[in-house]
């Protein structure tokens, strides 16, 4: 049986870059490790549309979270958190664990936080230095508009703007620099297409200058530390050597596909595969949805469809987390995808639903997810 991911991290690796992987382990200081490593570093920063460094972190993505906080905040200064799921909770659960008071707004798991609620927030909180956001949150598959929020604010608020960008970066359009963000992070395993391991981080230079005030405890996470590596084309501990050289052929790919084309391509299989299930009978969960996932309702008779697919045909998801665990699935469409894969997946959930006995009506998800390519590829098309 072919076995095929389909969670939103880790996501699937493409040949090429598990090829480079495969190759015996080189030294990081040596010319072509620095090689290597300037070019991710370029490339990073044309996919956070930045000019600022991206810094390459050992870790996961949550240490990449952890260190933004760390490093740009001091003891006891308020920030604004949003808890509409699972990872929007974790900047809370750091700013608690740093000694930061966490003002938190609860938004309904499922929904995305307004300009409005922001503002009130700000209002009610005039010494909050941080408003932490979450870009893509994977675990409601909900979009929060940064670029909306971030212009609306900006003008009015000197603190940060720290974004969670961990399943955005690669999926969304995200400019870093236009939008006025403060700091974004992503991790290896989700848009960049490489196994977990690596987080990255970028700072604006409001952020850097924060750097310098903050008093809160840092040492693997020293951003200042790293950067001053960064500046020699180094890093300030032995990096993830095979991660960085599988990153620079992911990166490679992204680069020649282009940001923009990467953007629609995420969209495209979103809205493919949301017209898909859709046409089956599915029940979609969360709104604005995110281009990375799709949450699902699970279907009336439907509590074995997760093991169904795994099981019998070989297809992994993701399933719901805390509350939402035995009332949805997930299913990703972030980084390595294109149209076929979403029918493929399209077609074993019709399998899996004649297992179970479900009604639907044979080939309406293929098609339908079909004719929603077929209509926007041709809206990608140059006109002239
Ligand atoms: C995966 C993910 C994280 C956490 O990343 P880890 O790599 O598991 O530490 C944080 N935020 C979002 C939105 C994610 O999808």
């Amino acid at each position: 049986m072919k076995t095929r991911l389909y969670t939103p991290g880790p996501t699937p690796v493409p040949e090429g870059v598990m090829l480079r992987m495969a190759r015996p382990i080189i030294h990081h200081r040596t010319e072509e490790f620095k090689n290597a490593f300037a070019e991710v570093n370029e490339n990073l920063q044309y996919l956070f549309c930045t000019e600022e460094p991206v810094l390459t972190l050992t870790s996961s993505g949550t240490g990449g979270m952890e260190a933004a906080l760390a490093n740009t905040l001091c003891r006891g200064e308020e920030v604004i958190t949003v808890n509409g799921g699972k990872f929007g909770e974790r900047w809370g659960e750091i700013a608690t664990a740093y000694g930061l008071v966490n003002r938190q707004i609860d938004v309904e798991w499922g929904t995305a936080v307004t300009v409005e609620m922001i503002r009130e927030r700000l209002v009610s909180y005039p010494n909050a230095r941080a408003i932490c956001l979450t870009h893509s949150e994977t675990s409601t598959g909900v979009f929060t508009d940064i670029k909306e929020i971030a212009s609306a604010v900006r003008d009015e608020f000197d603190g940060l703007i720290i974004v969670d960008g961990i399943t955005a970066v690669g999926a969304h359009e995200m400019r870093f620099d236009e939008w006025g963000i403060d700091v974004a992070v992503t991790g290896s395993q989700k848009g960049l297409m490489i196994p977990p391991g690596l987080a990255f981080i970028t700072l604006s230079k409001r952020a850097w200058d924060a750097a310098e005030k903050s008093d809160l405890p840092s040492f693997y996470f020293d951003l200042k530390r790293a950067r001053v590596a960064y500046e020699k084309g180094d890093t300030a501990w032995t990096p993830a050597v095979t991660l960085v050289l599988g990153l620079r052929e992911a990166l490679a790919m992204i680069r020649s596909e282009g940001r923009e084309q990467v953007w629609r391509r995420h969209a495209r299989l979103a809205a493919g595969l949301r017209s898909g299930l859709t046409a089956l009978g599915f029940e979609l969960f969360g709104a604005p949805p995110s281009n990375a996932v799709t949450s699902v309702l699970l279907p009336e008779g439907g509590s074995s469809f997760e093991k169904v697919m795994k099981q019998k045909y070989g297809i992994t998801m993701a399933g719901g987390q805390e509350a939402l665990k035995g009332k949805i699935f997930r299913v990703s469409h972030l980084g390595y995808y294109d149209d076929g894969d979403m029918l493929t997946f399209l077609h074993y959930v019709e399998r899996t639903m004649s297992d179970l006995e479900l009604t639907f009506e044979a080939g309406a998800g293929v098609s339908a997810a079909q004719q929603t390519f077929t209509s926007l590829l041709a809206e990608e098309l140059p006109t002239s």
